[in-house]
C-alpha cells in the first residue's frame, strides 16, 4: 500500500507522523494553523522509548547531538539543599533534554521540502467511502488517511468525537522559564505540594519548570516572575538565581490539563495522533514520547496494509492501551508530588530506598514506559 495523508498540526506529533509517513514511502500533507512553524520555548526529555522512536525517523543522531544528558531522575533534593538521591559524577543516565524548538526542527528537517502549509486553519471535515475532506477558510483538499494531530483542543476530535469531554484540569499550575545557566546535572526538588526541575540545555541554558497545586485554572499575575519567585525565594541554589536570571518574558505560565479516555483513536479513515488522542500531564515526560511512538505505529500500520481502515484499526488497539495509562499514570504521579499530604511519605519512601536499587531503576529499560521498542518501518519499495 502507498498513498497519501493529510495531517492536521505541524507540532512534534504532526510531523513525526509526516515523516514517519515519508520514510515508507507515502506523501503527507501537513496543515498547521499557526503563520509561522515553530514550538515556544521551553526544555523537555526524552526517554529511551522516545529516542529509539528517532532512531527509526532516521533523526536519532542529529537528535543525540542537539541534546544534553539531565540527571533530574537522579538527583533528587528537599528544598533546603538535602540530597535524597544523588547520581555520581559519570554516572549514565537514560533521559536526554532537549530544547523544543530543537526536536522540532529536526522534525522538519525530516520532511520533504514543501510539505507544510502553514496559515491553514482547519475547520470542517467530512469522509466518504475513498477519502477525506477537510476544508479551510478559502480551501479545502482530500487525501487518505486523515490524522489529527492538532493538540490538546483538537478541532478533529471535536468534530468526530462531539461527545468527548474537554480537557480537565488537574488542580496544578506550572511556570518554566529558560536561563543562561553552566554546568547543572539536571535535579527535581521536592517540596511540600510543589516540585521544581531542572533540566540541562545545549549552549550553556538550563530548562526549569516549578509545578505547584491551584484549585482553579486561570489564576495570573500581572508579574509572572516575580510570582513564582515567591514560592521558591528560599529554595536552595541556585533556584531563585535561575528564575532572576530568566527574562521576564521568558516566564510562561500554564494550567495543567489531559484528557479523559476517548473509547477509541479511529473513525474511518481519520485517526488521531499525540495530545489530540491523549495529552497527558507532564509529570512523567511522555507526552512528545508517546506521539513519536503513535506515528512510527501508524507509519508501520500503513506499510503492512492491506488497507488504510485496517491499518488504522490496528493502530487503534496497539496505541489506546498503552498511551491511556499513562496519562492515568502521569495523572497520579501529577497528584502524589504536589500534595502536601503526600509529600513526608513521598520523602521518606524516596530516601529509604537503597541507591543500587534506585540507579537500577534509571537503566534504559528501568521501567515499561522506558523498555517499548518502535516496530520496523520498511523503506519504500521501488516503483516498477
Ligand atoms: C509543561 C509541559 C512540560 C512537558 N514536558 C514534556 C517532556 O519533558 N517530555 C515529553 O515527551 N513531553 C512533554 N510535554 C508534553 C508535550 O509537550 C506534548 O505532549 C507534545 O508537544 C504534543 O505534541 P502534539 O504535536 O501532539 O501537539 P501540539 O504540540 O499541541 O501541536 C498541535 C499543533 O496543531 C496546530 N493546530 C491546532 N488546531 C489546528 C487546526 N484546527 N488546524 C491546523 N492546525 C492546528 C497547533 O497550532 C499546533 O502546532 C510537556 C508538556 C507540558 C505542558
Amino acid at each position: 500500500m502507498n498513498g497519501q495523508a493529510i495531517v492536521v498540526g505541524g507540532g512534534i506529533g504532526g510531523l513525526a507522523a509526516a515523516a514517519a509517513l515519508h520514510r515508507i514511502g507515502w506523501q503527507a500533507l501537513v496543515l498547521e494553523r499557526a503563520d509561522e512553524l515553530g514550538e515556544i520555548g521551553a526544555g523537555m526529555s526524552q526517554a529511551p522509548n522516545a529516542m529509539r522512536c528517532l532512531d527509526a525517523l532516521a533523526v536519532g543522531a542529529q537528535a543525540r547531538a542537539a541534546a544534553v544528558p539531565t540527571h533530574s531522575a537522579g538527583n533528587l533534593r528537599l528544598p533546603d539543599g538535602r540530597y535524597l538521591q544523588r547520581a555520581r559524577p559519570g554516572d549514565p543516565t537514560p533521559l536526554l533534554a532537549f530544547h523544543r524548538a530543537d526536536l522540532h526542527r529536526l522534525l522538519l528537517e525530516a520532511v520533504p521540502a514543501g510539505s507544510v502549509r502553514t496559515g491553514t486553519e482547519v475547520t470542517g471535515l467530512h469522509q466518504d467511502r475513498d477519502q477525506v475532506t477537510v476544508t479551510w477558510k478559502g480551501g479545502e483538499a482530500a487525501a487518505d488517511p486523515l490524522i489529527g494531530a492538532d493538540g490538546i483542543r483538537s478541532t478533529v476530535r471535536r468534530l468526530l468525537w462531539p461527545d468527548a469531554p474537554p480537557p480537565r484540569y488537574l488542580g496544578r499550575t506550572a511556570w518554566l522559564g529558560v536561563a543562561p545557566a553552566e554546568g547543572l546535572p539536571g535535579s527535581v526538588t521536592m517540596g511540600p505540594g510543589a516540585y521544581f526541575l531542572i533540566h540541562p540545555l545545549s549552549r550553556d541554558r538550563a530548562y526549569w519548570a516549578y509545578v505547584t497545586a491551584c484549585s482553579r485554572p486561570g489564576v495570573r499575575h500581572d508579574d509572572e516572575k516575580a510570582a513564582v519567585l515567591g514560592h521558591v525565594r528560599n529554595w536552595h541554589d541556585p533556584i531563585p538565581a535561575l528564575i532572576a536570571a530568566t527574562p521576564s518574558e521568558a516566564v510562561t505560565h500554564i494550567d495543567v490539563h489531559d484528557l479523559d479516555p476517548l473509547p477509541s483513536y479511529v473513525d474511518g479513515r481519520v485517526a488521531l495522533l499525540g495530545d489530540a488522542a491523549h495529552a497527558m500531564s507532564p509529570d512523567r515526560g511522555q507526552g512528545a514520547g508517546q506521539s513519536l511512538e503513535d506515528a512510527v505505529v501508524l507509519a508501520a500500520a500503513l506499510a503492512a496494509g492491506p488497507s488504510v481502515e485496517t491499518a488504522l484499526r490496528r493502530y487503534d488497539t496497539e496505541r489506546r492501551p498503552r498511551t491511556q495509562a499513562t496519562v492515568r499514570g502521569a495523572r497520579a504521579d501529577g497528584r502524589r508530588t504536589t500534595s502536601p499530604a503526600a509529600h513526608r511519605w513521598m520523602t521518606t519512601m524516596v530516601r529509604l530506598m537503597p541507591a543500587t536499587l534506585w540507579r537500577k531503576g534509571l537503566t534504559p529499560d528501568g521501567n515499561a514506559t522506558w523498555r517499548w521498542r518502535p516496530p520496523h518501518l520498511p523503506a519504500p519499495r521501488a516503483e516498477s
